[in-house]
């Protein structure tokens, strides 16, 4: 038995062929008192190779990679695979269960409390079981997120670049291997408490995405995801019956460290927006309009984009209040100062 705190599993991540089991969380309140939060896991494997850890359910409300851990265990075959595919659909599954993005047990975000805790409550504890048990298990690990309830994201792939130089290089060849026409690019700091730098930590090769969002599923950003989980298998030589459809791309790399912008409202009142998702901006080119929410007509800001880049995140809902965040703006990054 694989155990961390109150996280345990009997489940044998050993066997061959297709299974299903449980990763179990002993957490007694009202709801559950002896229960069992049960977090579901399947397990794809074929002959002997390298094992893919995908993981989706982050953040309750993001559902794309929820969708394609299942497609993946519908679709693909032991006797078609070398190596080992293990699926976490519901990574924090009280959060998912809840269709928000921290879980309501203790209000813990996962992609804020790794490399997790025994005893800080529910989200820390399933964040050590997965830091201690399932990193090591895995040579690659996929992470699935999307913008969420509250914003969408373009379709990218999410790129941890920290002092390894090696590990960088790794990493950025999945991110073609994903396939995804941009793949955000963040620098470490190793206090962020995100699955991306324990699994950086523990020297694994890790990536992130973000797939759509808004609380909904795109089919679109599935598609992508699917035919990024393929590229990835087949740069992996574990799964190749496909492999012509899935080549890798060369991702275009988009900053979200220093060179990018969080543009946020100023005021109370209904945004209309004078840009869309994935657009490309210059600077000063109008993003907003605030109008008063009372006054018909009158008009509280114009706001103008303060930097040349991309959108790569809008807010969904446009009845703002002052600080909410409207959109994020991101500047393209050579890419040969990476390779
Ligand atoms: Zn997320």
């Amino acid at each position: 038995m694989l155990k961390y705190g109150p996280v345990s599993s009997h489940f044998d991540f050993d066997s061959t062929g297709k299974r299903r089991g449980f990763i179990d969380l002993n957490h007694s309140d009202d709801r559950h008192a002896f229960s069992l939060i049960r977090l579901p896991v399947g397990i794809i494997s074929g002959k002997p190779g390298p094992t893919l850890l995908i993981t989706a359910g982050n953040h309750g409300d993001e559902y794309e990679g929820q969708v394609i851990c299942n497609r993946i265990m519908q679709d693909i075959s032991p006797e078609h695979l070398t190596g080992r595919i293990i699926l976490l659909p519901a990574l924090n599954l009280p959060a998912v269960r809840a269709r928000t993005r921290v879980s309501p047990l203790d209000n813990g975000n996962m992609n804020r409390s790794f490399p997790g805790h025994p005893d800080n409550g529910p989200t820390a504890a399933i964040a050590g079981f997965v830091n201690q048990h399932l990193i090591p298990m895995a040579d690659v690990i996929l992470d699935f997120h999307s913008g969420g309830t509250a914003t969408k994201y373009i379709d990218c792939g999410y790129l941890c670049w920290g002092a390894d130089d090696h590990l960088n290089q790794a990493n950025l060849i999945l991110a073609d291997a994903f396939g995804a026409d941009f793949t955000m690019l963040q620098n470490i700091d190793g206090t962020g408490g995100d699955f991306d730098t324990a699994a950086y930590q523990q020297a694994t090769r890790f990536l992130s995405c973000e797939l759509g969002g808004m609380g909904s599923l795109s089919p679109t950003s599935v598609a992508t995801g699917l035919s990024g989980v393929y590229g990835i298998l087949n740069y992996l030589g574990m799964y190749t019956l496909n492999a012509t459809s899935f080549p890798p791309k060369e991702t275009r790399l988009i900053d979200v460290g220093n060179d990018m912008s969080h543009i946020t409202s100023a005021h109370d009142g209904l945004a209309s927006w004078d840009i869309a998702l994935g657009q490309t901006v210059k600077t000063g080119d109008p993003l907003a309009t605030i109008y008063h929410s009372h006054n018909v007509g009158e008009i509280l800001a114009e706001i103008h984009s303060p930097q040349d880049g991309i959108v790569a995140v809008q807010r969904r809902n446009p009845l703002v209040e002052a600080g909410d965040h409207l959109f994020m703006i991101c500047r393209q990054i050579d890419r040969s100062t990476h390779c």
